[in-house]
Parts: structure tokens; sequence; C-alpha cells
């Protein structure tokens, strides 16, 4: 074991080594991109490079550049008329040519010591940090919408203390061996899973596709990674880190493929040993039930980790401190546009604090900038990704502008002109049930509920059954005991809690992260056993004396 830990301390030290000091890791630090600041001229140059340009961004599998005639493009969400990239759909030949690929590699792949597929992450990671940096926050900003900040924690911080500590966890897994009493030796060895692993990603996190794809691959497993039509461009940055820092061919293929073609074909193989899946609830269950009917082909039983969606709540109690519980609840439901999977869509602010928390709200939401966060640093928040996003939210606009129950405070107004923009909504409802406070809306809409201060406890039950989801939440109250309730009626409701603060804003390492009901097979990522599922520990027990007679000394 002292050799492992001796290993990392070994190729720490050819990398960055005061994220190394005694073994330990640290979270890569957030830039602040003051005026001035050579981050803030970096990340200009690049936004500036990409004015107007289409990149071309090939499939990749069997180590070369493929091309096939499915071209599609990505466009900038703030600005459709902005080709981001340019790009194909791998068909069905093409995804079996890439498993075969990857099943070929695997083994050799596999046998690698850890600490060699480790040294390749924390390569990429440091590639990442410093020399692609600005390059892959331009390439979010312009392809996914996100201002400097949520690009900066996502694609650059979240990303590289993805890959940090996920190499982290897979050496301190090594230590966990089981005990070993004379005349025996036993040992875990932990394998990859035997086959390919599919790696599905969403739009809204850079991060979280290079985790997605990076994490079984650094297990020793072979990965075909498909990512979001509306994230190529980031995504391609973050593969072609992983080239440069070593990654050798057909470990990971980069396979931007239509969504059911590619979940049909690789639950069709064989070979499929794991889905590691970010996204909506209908897609996971559709790929989980694909699994299920072609459980008589596979050679090994997959393993399906799903992180889904949510339906996050603030529950505000008569003792809240209201300045935190309006500008937490501001961030969380409106960074991003509310396209965090963690973004609060529903507020329960109890009638005593309401007219205080309402004109607070309302105020500072007349400061808030909706626009093109790549011309204008002070832009909160920008369009929502797509066409067919923003006709959904709008529709759940149209419907609060008609239902009986619901009244819009704040905002509401669409506009896809130039990009697919909505302003941050503010919607009060009557009615607790209402399909705006239990159904996911993935857009910049926060539905409030007033309830009567003396109800809260009933209120927390509410809220407990109001959405199938349990992804996150936050209680607002300076009462301790409300504090304690609140935890326990709503121990199952989410999976990342909080107290005092915002539902969003998880941090690798901190606070590892996902949900369980409809929220996902919560695994989370970000901590230490999420690497385990990503292996099939193999036990041996090596014998070192003669076995001795078949006889037990009783029987003679
Ligand atoms: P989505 O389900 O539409 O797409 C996710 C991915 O699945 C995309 O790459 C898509 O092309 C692919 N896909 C679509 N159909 C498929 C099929 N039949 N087989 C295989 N792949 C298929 O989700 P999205 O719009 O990209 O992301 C938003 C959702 O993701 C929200 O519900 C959000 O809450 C959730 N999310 C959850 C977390 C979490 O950690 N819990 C994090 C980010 C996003």
């Amino acid at each position: 074991m002292l050799q492992v830990r001796g290993a990392l301390l070994r190729y720490c030290t050819g990398f960055r080594l005061h994220h190394c000091a005694a073994g330990e890791i640290s979270n890569e630090p957030i830039l602040e991109f003051k005026r001035g600041s050579p981050e803030r001229e970096a990340l200009q140059k690049a936004l500036k490079n990409l004015e107007g340009k289409t990149e071309n961004i090939p499939c990749v599998v069997c180590g070369e550049e493929v091309w096939t005639k499915d071209v599609r493009y990505q466009l900038s969400p703030f600005k459709h008329s902005h080709r981001v990239a340019k790009y194909c759909y791998a068909d069905k030949d093409l995804l079996n040519k890439a498993i075969g690929a990857a099943v070929a590699a695997r083994k050799e792949w596999d046998l690698r010591p850890i600490q060699d597929r480790a040294q390749i992450f924390l390569k990429a990671a440091d590639i990442l940090s410093g020399p692609r940096r600005a390059e892959v926050l331009a390439k979010t900003m312009i392809g996914q919408g996100k201002t400097v900040i949520q690009a900066e924690i996502d694609a650059a911080a979240e990303l590289i203390d993805f890959f940090r500590f996920n190499v982290k966890y897979a050496m301190d897994l090594q230590h966990s061996q089981p005990i070993s009493v004379p005349i025996s030796t036993n040992t875990m060895v932990y394998r990859g899973l035997e086959g390919f692993v599919a790696a599905v990603s969403p739009f809204n996190f850079t991060a979280i596709g290079g985790n997605l794809a990076g994490a079984p691959a650094l297990m020793g497993n072979v990965v075909l990674w498909k990512p979001s039509d509306t994230a190529i461009l980031s995504s391609y940055v973050v593969y072609k880190s992983l080239l440069d820092a070593g990654l050798p061919p057909n470990i990971i293929q980069f396979v931007p493929a239509d969504g059911p073609v590619f979940g049909d074909t690789v639950t069709s193989s064989e070979h499929l040993c794991g889905i590691n899946f970010t996204g909506s609830v209908p897609t996971f269950k559709r790929l989980w039930k694909q699994v299920s009917e072609n459980l008589d082909r596979y050679r090994t039983f997959p393993r399906l980790a799903g992180e889904c969606g949510g339906k996050n709540f603030h529950f505000v109690h008569a003792s809240a401190d209201v300045s935190s519980v309006v500008s937490g609840t501001l961030r969380s439901a409106f960074e991003y546009g509310g396209q965090k999977c963690s973004a609060c869509s529903r507020l329960y602010a109890p009638a005593s604090l309401w007219p205080q928390i309402k004109a607070q709200l309302l105020e500072q939401h007349r400061q808030i900038k909706v626009g093109n966060p790549s011309e204008d640093f002070q832009t909160f928040l920008s369009a929502v990704i797509d066409e067919k996003s923003f006709n959904r939210i709008k529709n759940w606009i149209k419907h609060a502008e008609s239902s009986p129950s619901l009244s819009i405070l704040a905002g509401g107004k669409c506009d896809d002109s130039v990009g697919y923009f909505i302003e941050p909504t503010i919607i009060e409802s009557k009615d607790p049930k209402e399909a705006i406070m239990t159904e996911e809306i993935f857009g910049p809409v926060l539905a409030v509920y007033v309830y009567p201060d003396d109800k809260y406890k009933e209120v927390l039950e509410l809220i407990d059954t109001t959405s199938p989801y349990g992804l996150t939440g936050a209680v607002f109250a300076l009462d301790k005991d409300v504090v304690r309730e609140a935890t326990q009626v709503l121990r199952n409701a989410a999976g990342n809690f909080y107290i005092n603060d915002k539902s969003t804003g998880a941090v690798v390492a901190q606070q590892p992260f996902g949900g369980a009901r409809s929220s996902g097979t919560n695994d989370k990522p970000g901590g230490p056993h999420y690497v385990l599922r990503w292996s099939s520990p193999q036990v041996i027990k090596e014998t070192h004396a003669p076995l001795g007679s078949w006889k037990y000394p009783y029987m003679e």
C-alpha cells in the first residue's frame, strides 16, 4: 500500500505539486475575472477568436476523425444566427465499429497500473487549468449561453476537480483491502467492468460530460461518449485535452449521435457493461427499459447510473433571515436561466414574511440583466439553450397567464428574434399542487406558494409529497428546532439538503451531488464512492503453505 501512496506522490510532483502536498488535493481556485486581470484578458481574447466562427467537429472512432453525411450545427443560444459548431451524427454502423474498437482496447487498458491511468487525468486537469482554460470557458459561454462565472465554476473548476479528486478517490480505494490471516494473503483488485460503458451527457454542464466519460475510463473501462447536441463545442475541448494528456486511442471515443439511435445501438450490444447517464427522467427510463428488455443478451449485468431532474425547493420559516432568502433564491432560481438540475423552482414563504420577501425579490429582480454574456460581463443570465426549451418554457408562462390560481409577479416576456430569451419570471400560486409547483420546468421560472405561519408542519409534509423528485432543497430558518424538524421530515426529499443556503452550487468533494426518487440513482459524482461504481472488484486469496490433508482433525 505504501507503494501506491509513494507512486501518487511521485507523479503529482510531475504536475501540480501544490495540489499534492502530503498527498492532499484541494479544489481548483475560482478565478475572479476582475478588470485588468490576466484571466479576464485571456478570456476576452478567446471570446473574440470565436466571433462569427464555426468549428468543424468530427466523430473520433478507432483513433481517427470521421465524418458521416448526417451533418448538424450547434447554435449559440443568445445569437442563433451564429453556428458555433458543425458536427455530424455517428450512425449505427459507426457506433458498432466504435464498440468493436473499444472492446479490443479494453484488456490492455484495464491491466495498466492505476498510477499510469491517473497520470493522464491529472495532466488533463492541468491542461484545462492552464493553457486551455480560456478556450473551454469561451466555448461554454458561446455554445451553452453561460456567463463568465457560470462557465468558470463549471468548465474550469468543477471539471478540473472531477479529474483530480477522482484520481485521489481511485488511489484511496487501493488502500481498501480485506484482512489477511496466516497462512494466506487476500488482495482486492479493482478491475474495470468487462465490456464498454456508454456515457451520455446533458447540455448544461461541460464538467458533467468530462466526468461521465472520464471516471469510468480512469477506473480501467473503455467508453463511448455521446455528448449533448447543444454542448458539442465545449465537449470537444475536454476530449482533446484528454488526448493531449496522453489518453490512448479507443479508450474514450467521441460519438455525437441522435439520442435514440445511440441508445438503441448500445443497449443491443452484448458488450454493454454500463450506462453513465445524466439528463432527463424519460430518457433514463427509456434506456433502463431497453436494458431490461435485452438482459438475456448481455455478458454481464450492465451498471446503470443516472442523475436526472428535480423540482427543488426553498422552504422559508418565519424565523428566517430575509436577505439570505432573497439573494439565495434569486441566484438559485435564475442563474444559468434556471437550467441547473439543482435550480430552485418552488419557494414556500410564510405569510408574515411574504410582504418583505416579495418587495425585495421584485426590487432585486429589476436589477437583473439578461443578455449576451460574451459582450456584457454584467449579464446575470442569458438565453435558454434552444428553440425546444424556449417553446416549452413559454408554454409554462402562457399557462400561468391563463390559470386562475396563478399570477405572474415579475418577468414573463419571451423573445426569440435574436436568441432564445426568456425573462426571469416569478409566479405566485394559490394552489400548492398546481402543475407549476410539481413539474420540472428547467428554465428561469420560480413558483411561490405563501402559507399561513402556523401551518408550517403541514407545509413540510406538502413539500415532501408534492413532486416525484428528490434532488435538492433548502430550509431557511434560524429556529434550531424548526431546522431539526425540517431535516427529519424532508430526509428523503433531497439528496443535497441545504440549511440557510441556496439549493445550487455543489462543489466536488465538498458536496458530492445527486438525488434519489425520480432524480436518479444517487451515485454521488464528486464523492469518494462514485469511482467504485465503475469497478468490478476481484478478490485474490493466495496461500503460502501446502494445503495438507483433505481430512479434518476431528475425523482422525
Ligand atoms: P435529455 O434527457 O434531453 O438529454 C440528455 C442526453 O441524452 C443528451 O445527450 C441526449 O442527446 C441523450 N438522449 C436523448 N434521447 C436518448 C436516447 N433515447 N438514448 C440515449 N440517449 C438519449 O436532457 P438534457 O435536456 O440534455 O438535460 C436536462 C435534464 O438533465 C434535466 O432534467 C436536468 O435536471 C437533468 N440534469 C440532471 C443532473 C443531475 O446531476 N441530477 C445534472 C444535469 C442535468
